[in-house]
């Protein structure tokens, strides 16, 4: 599926002044006007990401000194066009001057980190903006809230793509290092759902156990991934929303503490349970919705 993708390299700053973060949106002209980013662009053949920023940061917004500090996170983003995007993010420790937006951009905002959910971003800066107060300030936030969002995205992105709203990440030391969104219409294949969608990708990675791994997941899982999350050895799951339905990591069955088997997990569940179930219920009532129309 991915196989067709041409990647993109793409470079954000992220610049930090007094505790909030600078947003910029893009002029009428030019695609997405209407959502906020972070200002950076792509990366020309021969720069560094360094340098890209820089370049990128002079053009946008008359910054001509800056120094690129540290990497804050990598994430990749596909477009429903085909397009996909590694986006890389980068400390901005030091600059020079009061930001002026240039040609191509609308406007810039200060915002602080923690209200950027609240902001209408691109695709391909949900996921940083979802981890940004975390990066910056451990301490104060939840992990598993913040990697359970994560999935969340990804369940979001299964549901417009007609799929059952599922999503999960794998997370070891910090780093995501898979992701799955159920795809078993898509896929026409029953067994395509996100947590094995997501160990697949990670054992491709990491080899066959996943050892220190956390797996999050918005939907707690079947009795199939239950059984995969088992023979992988992942240590620690994190679920959202219970399944009376199918649950098998506490409701129907507890598959991943079954005495019996060689490997058992630690399960924290209920994490952002409500966002999940109400990802879940308004999937369904458009379903119904749209088959209702469909009969009439
Ligand atoms: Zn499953």
């Amino acid at each position: 599926m991915s196989g067709a993708v041409v990647w993109r390299e793409v470079v954000a700053a992220v610049i930090l002044c007094d505790g909030q973060v600078m947003l910029c949106q893009r002029a009428e002209d030019v695609p997405y006007p209407l959502q906020w980013e972070f200002p950076g662009g792509k990366v020309e053949e021969g720069e560094s990401h360094e340098q890209a920023l820089q370049r990128e940061l002079s053009e946008e917004l008359g910054l001509t000194h800056v120094r690129v500090g540290r990497r804050l996170w990598s994430s990749e983003a596909l477009y429903p066009d085909g397009k996909g995007f590694r986006l890389h993010f980068y400390a901005v420790e030091d600059y020079s001057g009061i930001p002026t937006a240039r040609s191509g951009i609308a406007a810039l905002r200060w915002v602080k980190p923690e209200e950027l959910l609240q902001y209408e971003v691109l695709e391909g800066d949900r996921e940083f903006c979802i981890v940004l107060p975390w990066l910056l300030h451990p301490e104060r936030v939840d992990a598993d809230e913040v990697f359970m969002r994560v999935a969340l995205l990804e369940a979001q992105r299964a549901a417009a793509e007609g799929e059952v709203p599922v999503g999960a990440v794998l997370v070891r030391s910090g780093e995501i290092v898979a992701r799955g969104r159920n795809a078993v219409e898509r896929g026409a294949d029953a067994t395509l759902h996100a947590e094995l969608i997501a160990i697949r990708q990670a054992s491709a990675k990491l080899g066959r156990r996943l050892l220190e791994c956390t797996l999050y997941v918005t939907l707690e899982p079947c009795p199939m991934c239950a059984g995969a999350i088992v023979w992988s050895r992942i240590p620690r799951l994190v679920f959202a929303a219970s399944d009376p339905r199918a649950g098998a990591c506490g409701t129907l069955y507890n598959i991943v503490q079954d005495e019996r088997l060689n490997h058992r997990c630690q399960v924290r569940s209920g994490v952002l349970a409500e966002e999940s179930a109400a990802l879940l219920r308004s999937f369904f009532q458009r379903l119904r919705a749209d088959e209702s129309g469909m009969e009439a």
